[in-house]
């Protein structure tokens, strides 16, 4: 009897072992895997679109974030560090109140929180290859599933920017000084980046109305050409203040004023016009997002492009 089950055991385990050692090599990847658990599609927040309070996860809303912030033509690795990047900053709101909006952790204000379009809004600007493009958000999403940056223990502010001007900006030059939000060299060029370098042409009539809208009061020489009496600049070689008639106006401020895309700027006056020339695009402070194209165009991976706009803070998730 012992024989004949030890025999039948063999039998019964041949018999189950067989069609897994006949099995082409690779059919157990190609079979279909139940979907594993998805960090971002268990994580909710609440967001303020079209003058609703609408709740969200994460998997959801994130890919629309990505590519109402990021061109869809950029390379794989700098989207994923701009998921991140994004993921980071969404849930570092959700742990505080915004004074902007208590009834909600984050908006769709790019001027407040971060830029999210919609299908429509992305099928009217990609056109024929919405499928295409919003496959690579999905994928920059999904492939970082969870992932996000922090900093002692809490999910980081990582704010982000088009482009820079040799170095990104101190936090601290703009807003409160956050210690990963520090100057960091950036790698992109005029090569790499559409209207690196502006300009903005003023006459000295349009120059003065838009500086006495912000400082009514300002005094203001006969000459023109006296008017403004110097430029400082910060660590990053942006304007940290530019003194007009007595009067020092901070670099993010003159930006507001004379609608320039940075305070990466040089003023000159000549022949009754002043001409601003601008370089690079946005606040300056985090990841350039250009910046991080190049890198991942030379090869880096999202995690060394992230280290190097964020020092100090970790990859966790
Ligand atoms: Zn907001």
């Amino acid at each position: 009897m012992k024989t004949i089950a030890a025999a039948a055991l063999i039998c019964l385990l041949v018999a189950l072992a067989l069609p897994l050692l006949l099995a082409p090599s690779g059919q157990q990847e190609a079979s279909p895997s139940p979907a594993g658990p998805s960090a971002d599609a268990e994580t909710e927040f609440t967001v303020l679109t079209g003058g609703e309070v609408l709740t969200v996860t994460m998997a959801d809303w994130l890919p629309g974030v990505v590519a109402g912030e990021m061109p869809a033509l950029f390379e794989p690795e700098a989207l994923e560090a701009q998921a991140i990047a994004a993921r980071s900053y969404i849930l570092s709101r959700t742990r505080t109140i915004n004074a902007s909006h208590p009834q909600a952790d984050v908006c769709d204000d790019p001027s407040c929180c971060k830029a999210h379009s919609d299908e429509a809004a992305l099928r009217a600007s990609w056109g024929d290859k919405y499928d295409e493009y919003w496959a690579k958000m999905l994928s920059a999403v999904r492939e970082t599933d969870g992932q996000y940056l922090e900093y002692g223990g809490e999910p980081i502010l990582a704010a982000f920017h088009s482009s820079s001007a040799g170095m990104t900006e101190d936090s601290g030059e703009v807003w409160n000084s956050l210690p990963y939000l520090v100057s960091v060299s950036s790698p992109e060029t005029a090569e790499d980046v559409p209207d690196y370098v502006t300009t903005v042409e003023l006459s000295s009539a349009q120059f003065e109305s838009a500086l006495r809208d912000a400082y009514p009061y300002i005094s203001l020489d006969a000459d023109p050409a006296l008017w403004v009496e110097g430029t400082e600049l910060d660590s990053s070689g942006r304007v940290a203040s530019l003194r007009v008639g007595g009067q020092d106006i901070p670099g993010t401020e003159a930006r507001e004023i004379f609608a320039l895309r940075s305070t990466a700027f040089e003023l000159e006056y000549s022949g009754g016009v002043f001409t601003f020339t601008v370089t690079g695009y946005g606040h300056g402070v985090g990841m350039s997002q250009y910046g991080a194209n190049v890198m991942a165009g030379m090869g880096a991976g999202c995690e060394e492009i992230l280290s190097h706009y964020y020092p100090g803070a970790e990859l966790v998730g």
